[in-house]
């Protein structure tokens, strides 16, 4: 068990089982791109760990960039508006693979979709480490899921609780007191 801020967590995702399970994604994903060029944007923060062990397992030619959401308060009365920083190049015409850490709600990942979209690339998929099938209420499901796992909360191997607890191997799920 460990202590991160006010919290506990002990181990969900072994190191190992973490290390198979993304082997196994970028084997299909190698398999189902054979031949093709991908773009992978990875969101940060919490996908940095999860898409550099990725990445160093795909086979073919691919480009790796990293992108995060941000949402702001425009001019607008309608309210928000979402935008992806760090999405220097265009992704018109590509084969892009979304890499997050967590799917949680599916709203996020949606966004990013719909922005993507709105540029005209050949493909869009998302990959995902983590998924929540009872939180998900998107429209964009995600077509590669390492682990499925239950409503609760996790942190480790890039995902934070209040910024703490990227850097650990393994994936530790808050202990309810
Ligand atoms: P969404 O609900 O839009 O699918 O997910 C939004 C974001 O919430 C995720 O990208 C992730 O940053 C965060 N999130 C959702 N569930 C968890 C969780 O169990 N642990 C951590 N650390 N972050 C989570
Ligand atoms: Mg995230």
């Amino acid at each position: 068990m460990i202590q991160l801020n006010d919290r506990y967590f002990e181990v969900f995702i072994k190191e190992a089982e973490l290390q198979e399970e993304v082997s196994s994604l970028a084997n299909k994903i190698n398999s189902d791109y054979h031949g093709k060029d991908v773009l992978f944007l990875a969101v940060l923060n919490g996908s940095f760990m999860f898409a550099s062990d990725l990445v160093k397992q795909i086979n073919g030619n691919c480009e790796i960039s990293f992108v995060k959401v941000s949402s702001y308060s425009g001019t607008i009365s309608s309210g928000r508006v979402d935008e992806l920083i760090g999405l220097t190049s265009s992704v018109e015409n590509r084969h892009v693979i979304v890499l997050e850490d967590i799917v949680d709600s599916g709203l996020t990942i949606d966004k990013i979709v719909s922005l993507l979209k709105a540029d005209n690339p050949l493909s869009v998929k998302v990959c995902t480490l983590l998924f929540k099938p009872e939180a998900f209420k998107g429209k964009q499901h995600p077509e590669y899921i390492g682990f499925s796992i239950p409503n609760s909360f996790v942190v480790g191997y890039g995902l934070d609780y209040d910024e703490k607890g990227r850097n650990l191997k393994e994936i530790y799920q808050l202990k309810e007191v």
